[in-house]
């Protein structure tokens, strides 16, 4: 069952040289207890997709949709108070760099009781309590005086653990995760991705987590979005675009992350290019420029997303029946 139903979604920001088109006119949704994957290169509009959803866009911004419907309620008509109560104890946010979204004139007890007080009506103690057990559930050591310490006094691992704490604080049906690990080392990237998977399996809450790399959520997602120049390219599950993929820049992604484990040694492809300029997106698709089975209709009219099996759609053109048939290069 959807917990979150997002319906023609388009957001754009007004700046001196013009409007940037980040997100034209998506439609998704995120099922309750799932684990979902959006995937795509720095500009392509999936943080900017979530923060509309979570309507935490600056004022310069302009999000326009037919409905964000999250567990029944009309998010668009939520204002002030209303929208507060819902952003950490419904649908709750861990960002990429932790040192930018803690306080650092807080102690990490003051940042983790103020939700528990808030959202959740407890006294001091009984958050202090519950702060405590929220360390040691995301396996921070010596939790105690961790409590007592100030972001800067920790390291990058801890400091986005205590973000997950805070997360997590309010039991959220929601948790969405803008590229948790991208600032950390790599042993400490799969500890916390591990640790985001534990507490998903234990808390039934949904995730989704937004990521460039389509090797970190390899083995996490069950269903993967690819987002490119601010509109959905394809969707379906983890085995559909990992194993039948069919728009071209799904293939350049999965072309471009190392397969360690089939012990092939292929070399790594990138997409050539740069993505568009989302002041004036390519009227037809907006991979046009970079794609290699471009063809005239490409350049004039945007394809639509077609499916292609069971919760599996792309958006190309390559899929009418008329088109050339193309096998995937390098797969
Ligand atoms: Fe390439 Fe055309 Fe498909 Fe776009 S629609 S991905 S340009 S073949």
């Amino acid at each position: 069952m959807a917990l979150l139903e997002v319906e023609n979604l388009t957001t754009t920001f007004r700046i001196g040289v013009g409007r940037v088109q980040a997100v034209r006119g998506i439609s998704f949704h995120v099922d309750e207890g799932e684990f979902l994957g959006i995937v795509g290169e720095s500009g392509s509009g999936k943080s900017v997709t979530m923060l509309s959803v979570m309507n935490l866009l600056p004022d310069y911004a302009t999000i326009k949709a037919d409905a964000i419907r999250f567990n029944g309620v009309e998010m668009t008509k939520l204002r002030g108070k209303e929208l507060r109560a819902m952003h950490g104890k419904e649908i709750s946010m861990i960002f990429q760099d932790p040192m930018t979204s803690l306080n650092p004139l807080f102690t990490v007890e003051q940042q983790l009781i103020e939700p528990l007080k808030i959202h959740l009506g407890m006294k001091k103690a009984e958050a202090r309590a519950k702060a405590l057990e929220l360390l040691r559930q995301v396996e921070i050591p010596a939790p105690e005086e961790r409590l007592k310490q100030y972001p800067h006094e920790l390291s990058g691992g801890m400091r986005q653990r205590v973000m997950i704490a805070m997360a997590v604080a309010c039991n959220p049906k929601m948790i969405i995760a803008d590229e948790p690990t991208t600032a950390l080392d790599v042993t400490i990237q799969a500890q916390i991705l591990e640790l985001l998977e534990g507490l998903k399996r234990n808390s039934g809450a949904s995730v989704v987590m937004i990521t460039h790399d389509l090797g970190v959520i390899a083995s996490m997602c069950s269903r993967i979005i690819v987002m490119y120049g601010g509109t959905i390219c394809e969707e379906g599950s983890a085995r559909d675009i990992f194993y039948a993929p069919r728009h071209p820049y799904t293939w350049g992604l999965l072309n471009s992350v190392p397969k360690i484990s089939t012990g092939e040694h292929k070399k790594l492809v990138p997409i050539p290019g740069t993505p568009p300029d989302m002041l004036k997106p390519p009227a037809g698709c907006p991979f046009a420029p970079r794609c290699r089975y471009c063809m005239r209709v490409c350049t004039t009219v945007a394809p639509p997303l077609l499916q292609c099996g069971e919760g599996h759609r792309a958006a190309c053109h390559l899929m009418h029946p008329n088109a050339p048939k193309i096998q995937r290069e390098d797969a």
